[in-house]
């Protein structure tokens, strides 16, 4: 296996466990990777806007974690609640949002806003709170899109070259793109190796 810096490194068996979007170039030239190289070019990528947000007071949410319906904010986490402290900084709720086509076009205050905005109209208490610190964190190609079709894409762990195995959660396996699943495959490719001669 040869290292960014030309170091190479003598290894039995490699797993090569990065997103679909980061294959490309590690397997670049090692020949029978060929179906892998256009199984990463077919997979949809899509984006996640997750927003850390220090507000001066709570809003009023009733649970540490809440589903919006039909807002720019799909998840609102009171991260304070959760950890069961409160900082100096105010309040912190974290807020996600899945598939942001659009938030994810934004600069960041403009994001802070449309999320101030949601929460405004949902939460009472939310009208007057002032944002003290917000971290907008972009996640262009956070999953991939499971559309019809897609489990034909996903390769196996096993690939056509001994030695070599694939885990992740856009490898195939029994979940969309959820941390169960790339445990799940991780697991399939160690099995894969262990049965190399
Ligand atoms: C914002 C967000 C929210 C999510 N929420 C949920 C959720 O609520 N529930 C859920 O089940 N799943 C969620 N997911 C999906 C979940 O995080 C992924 O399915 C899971 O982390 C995939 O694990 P993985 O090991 O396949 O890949 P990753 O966790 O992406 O790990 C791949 C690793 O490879 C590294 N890497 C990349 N290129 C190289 C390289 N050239 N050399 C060395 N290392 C490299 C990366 O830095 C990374 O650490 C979320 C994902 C995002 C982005």
């Amino acid at each position: 296996m040869t290292m960014a810096d030309g170091e190479l490194i003598p290894a039995d068996a490699v797993i090569v466990a990065v997103p679909a979007w980061d294959v490309g170039g590690l397997l670049e030239h090692v020949p029978g990777t060929e179906k892998i190289a256009a199984a990463t070019q077919k997979l949809v990528p899509i984006p996640i806007m997750s927003v850390n947000l220090y507000l001066d007071r709570p809003i009023g949410t009733t649970h540490p974690w809440e589903t919006l319906l039909e807002s720019d904010v799909h998840w609102v986490f009171d991260r304070t609640v959760m950890h069961g402290k409160r900082s100096s900084a105010g309040h912190l709720y974290a807020l996600t949002t899945c598939a942001s086509y659009d938030l994810i076009e934004l600069r960041a205050p403009e994001v802070i806003e449309r999320c101030m905005a949601s929460l405004r109209s949902i939460y009472p208490l939310a009208e007057d709170a002032r944002v003290v610190h917000a971290h907008v964190v972009p996640w262009r190609k956070a999953t991939f899109s499971s559309r019809p079709g897609t489990g034909t894409i996903r390769p196996d762990q096993r690939t056509a070259v001994e030695g070599l195995a694939l885990a992740g959660d856009w490898t195939r396996n029994d979940w969309p793109t959820t941390m169960e699943g790339a445990a799940q495959s991780a697991a399939r490719a160690v099995d894969a190796l262990r049965t190399i001669s």
